[in-house]
């Protein structure tokens, strides 16, 4: 499950997602749009299968905006399945607290007011797509709101740094509970996963220091941290990590600095300020 053809992308559950399908935007998804380039180029629209829960459902892909020799910002691609049938059904048994809070929502609003309905804190539930060995196939996972129950019980005394840890190197948890595991290897696996995809878009430098560690050794190690500590956040969007060295992860550890994320610098207690040498995946 764990192999290199396994790769994500997490999206948070709207009505869309529940109805009739998605749009990824791959500009930061390596894997995905390796896999992308070779299978569907631009505006062309090719069947898929997505397995949820064991079960194989028929959707297609279309590739909106995607083409290797522009750099663009809005590489999208989007997956389309039948409006209200069997894999939307399914889905919205998977999310029931977000369907059932959209569609109550959705029910008392004015007829013209087509916004998007934002879930609340409690409500949110997401979706995660990996890709596999073949092109035509992927897996969708659910992240439900009761995963994220159990999740904030087991790593609400965990140390930031412990948990991190668990995300960036295979390091078991054996104090874990069987029922707690599988939720917990499941979002475990995506944080690793989200992680893993930032460092592959950086080649492994850092952020900060723009550089690489452990290339004369024929090694590359950097880190994953969570901007928003990831014991009180519960936050492993790619938004909320930032790809560092071990040296500059230990030294952020050790001195808490603050993050600005206007700016994009971190304010360090005794006044250094340092800004990120390479950028491209977290937005003003
Ligand atoms: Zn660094
Ligand atoms: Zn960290």
């Amino acid at each position: 499950m764990d192999s290199h053809e396994n790769y994500v992308y997490k999206t948070e559950v709207n009505w869309s997602l529940l109805t009739e399908g998605l749009t990824l935007p791959v500009e930061n998804q390596v894997i995905f749009a390796r896999n992308m380039g070779k299978f569907l180029h631009r505006g062309e629209v090719k069947p898929i299968t997505l397995y949820l829960n064991g079960k194989g459902y028929r959707a297609q892909i279309r590739n909106v905006n995607f083409d290797s020799r522009f750099n663009r910002k809005n590489d999208t691609l989007q997956i389309r399945y039948t409006r209200n049938g069997h894999l939307a059904q399914a889905l919205k048994a998977c999310f029931s607290k977000s369907y059932n809070y959209i569609k109550a929502q959705r029910e008392i609003r004015l007829r013209d007011n087509r916004s998007i309905i934002k879930l609340p804190e409690g409500y949110k539930e997401y979706l995660a797509i990996y890709t596999t060995a073949y092109e035509d196939t992927y897996i969708l996972e659910t992240i439900e709101a009761e995963d994220i129950i159990s999740i904030k019980k087991a790593v609400q005394n965990q140390s930031e740094l412990a948990m991190e840890a668990k995300f960036n190197y295979d390091i078991e948890d054996k104090t874990a509970s069987i029922f707690e595991d599988e939720r917990i290897l499941k979002f475990r696996k995506l944080s690793r996963k989200i992680g893993e995809n930032l460092k592959l878009f950086y080649d492994y430098r850092c952020q900060i220091c723009g550089q690489y560690v452990g290339e004369e050794y024929g090694a590359k190690v950097a880190e994953a941290h969570h901007i928003d500590y990831f014991v009180q956040s519960l936050n492993n969007d790619a938004n909320n990590q930032l790809i560092v060295c071990p040296n500059h992860h230990s030294i952020i550890h050790e001195t808490n600095p603050v993050f600005n994320r206007k700016k994009l610098i971190y304010l360090y207690p005794n006044g250094v300020q340092e800004g990120l040498m390479l950028n491209q995946h977290l937005h003003l």
